[in-house]
């Protein structure tokens, strides 16, 4: 786990993040509001449903076409990353104060685990060198079980 700008409360998100949208011209409504607040509140990385679920103890009115609507534009604004861990559900997390950072997931119970390693970047930034490539953006993914204590004990 890393804690990169800590200085960004979480009001501090919601704040940048309700400027940006309505500099795009998204109209801002008490819904819009809901799920922001929801969004920044947590470090997990919320399916759209557990949002849903989240932004309705904020503002019961909050509707789920209004969720999809608002994390498409924050996805198209790259205030918010969108990834396919695991199954079909995508995972939305806010991007804001937060640096590069590789996710590890436990597949049996969808836990997910955040890792930085410069090492392995200067790794990947090597290999592609020696392919003639300079990458441009990477992710890094591990699916991940838990070690049995009981292998490991004897
Ligand atoms: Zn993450
Ligand atoms: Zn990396």
């Amino acid at each position: 786990m890393e804690a990169p700008d800590s200085s960004m409360t979480p009001q501090t998100k919601a704040r940048t993040i309700e400027q940006a949208l309505r500099k795009r011209g998204v109209r801002w409504t008490n819904q819009r509001q809901a799920i922001i607040e929801a969004l920044v509140g947590t470090d997990r990385h919320l399916t759209a449903e557990e949002l849903l679920a989240e932004a309705r103890e904020v503002d019961p009115s909050v509707s789920a076409p209004t969720v999809y609507r608002t994390l498409h534009l924050l996805v198209e604004a790259s205030l918010v990353s969108k990834r396919v861990f695991q199954g079909d559900s995508a995972c939305y997390e806010v991007l804001l104060g937060k640096g590069h950072h590789h996710h590890l997931i436990d597949v049996e119970n969808g836990n997910i685990i955040e890792f930085t390693d410069e090492a392995l970047d200067a790794l990947l930034d090597k290999f592609a060198a020696q392919h003639g490539y300079r990458i441009a953006c990477h992710k890094v993914e591990l699916f991940a079980v838990p070690i049995d204590k009981k292998d490991t004990s004897s």
